[in-house]
């Protein structure tokens, strides 16, 4: 995959190259700013990696099938998928007891520059348990690789790229 940076207000934009001749045009519309530009393939801009943040998986209950939801830096809202609410992690489940927005894990780098994950509910009707302790109204909860949470009737293992070895 490459990355293009938006002239006009820096946002990046990720596409795949793969299919493309050196020396084509390619025109691209900024998704935040709406500004169109345009690059030719093979020059301008950058090859891009993906950073992995680790994932969440979802394990299969009488509501759901497994799912594996990746998660990215800064808050990562989870809860019941429905279509006409918007959150960046919907999980596809019957499970009544979740909430359409659950609850939010945060991922951010610290000084040393490790990645911090810290849950909070959102706050949900049901609440939300790590190690099936329910988190209090205000609490931020720091977690590690192998947490246990708990939604509703379904149940979340957190996966941090430290935990693969
Ligand atoms: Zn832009």
């Amino acid at each position: 995959m490459k990355k293009v940076i938006c002239p006009k207000c820096d946002h990046p934009i990720v596409f795949d190259d793969s299919t493309y001749r050196v020396g084509q045009s390619l025109v691209f519309e900024c998704e935040k700013c709406r500004k169109s530009f345009t690059i030719k393939v093979g020059e301008a801009y950058e090859d891009y990696e993906e950073e992995d943040f680790g994932y969440v998986v979802v394990l299969e209950n009488n509501f759901c099938y497994r799912q594996e939801l990746k998660l990215t830096e800064g808050d990562n809202v989870i809860g019941r998928y429905n279509k006409g609410t918007i959150i960046s992690h919907p999980i596809e489940t019957r499970d009544p007891s979740m909430d359409r927005r659950h609850c939010i894990i945060n991922v951010k780098r610290n000084g040393a520059g490790e990645l911090v994950y810290v849950i909070r509910d959102n706050p949900s009707v049901t609440g939300t348990f790590v190690m099936n302790r329910i988190l209090g109204d205000r609490e931020r909860l720091r977690i590690e690789d192998g947490a246990i949470i708990t939604l509703g009737a379904t149940t979340l293992i957190l996966h941090t790229p430290y935990g693969e070895e």
